[in-house]
């Protein structure tokens, strides 16, 4: 069986995400500075993460900043083999649920674990980390 004729062309593209932060900008300052906090709705008390400038519960536009502390238990994980293409030039890498104090749970990169290290239930602590491009992000690392 022959494949069916086409063209070909190989060309880099790049990616750019523009994501409005406006409301919740303060959650990326605090991350720079070490603080790992998240929005509570004041009408429905309703904790979000990420935070969110308008509860998805209650629909109120009105929150406060609450402090999530940096510990956490892994709930579940999955190790990212085939990397997406954004990620191209990426080793693979783990992703992962922690459930924080108050049981919020945190969607996150898990990292200096090995897969066949990584257990339900191990102790995790949130980290900050800088992007190449300067952007702020966090991380699960063993606690
Ligand atoms: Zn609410």
């Amino acid at each position: 069986m022959s494949e069916a004729p086409s063209l070909h062309s190989r060309r880099s593209i790049t990616l750019r995400f523009d994501i409005p932060i406006s409301k919740t900008h303060e959650f990326w300052e605090l991350l720079k500075n070490g603080k790992f906090v998240t929005t509570r709705c004041t009408k429905c008390g309703n904790v979000s993460f990420p935070p969110q400038a308008d509860c998805p519960k209650c629909m109120s536009g009105e929150f406060q900043w609450v402090e999530l502390g940096r510990d956490a238990t892994l709930v579940t994980f999955t190790h990212v083999r085939t990397v997406p293409a954004s990620f191209a030039g990426i080793e693979p890498y783990i992703i992962c649920i922690g459930e924080v104090e108050g049981g919020t749970k945190v969607l996150a990169w898990l990292e200096g674990v090995k897969p066949e290290d990584a257990r339900p239930g191990m102790k995790l602590r949130v980290e900050s980390r800088t992007s190449a491009e300067g952007n702020p992000y966090y991380v699960f690392v063993r606690a």
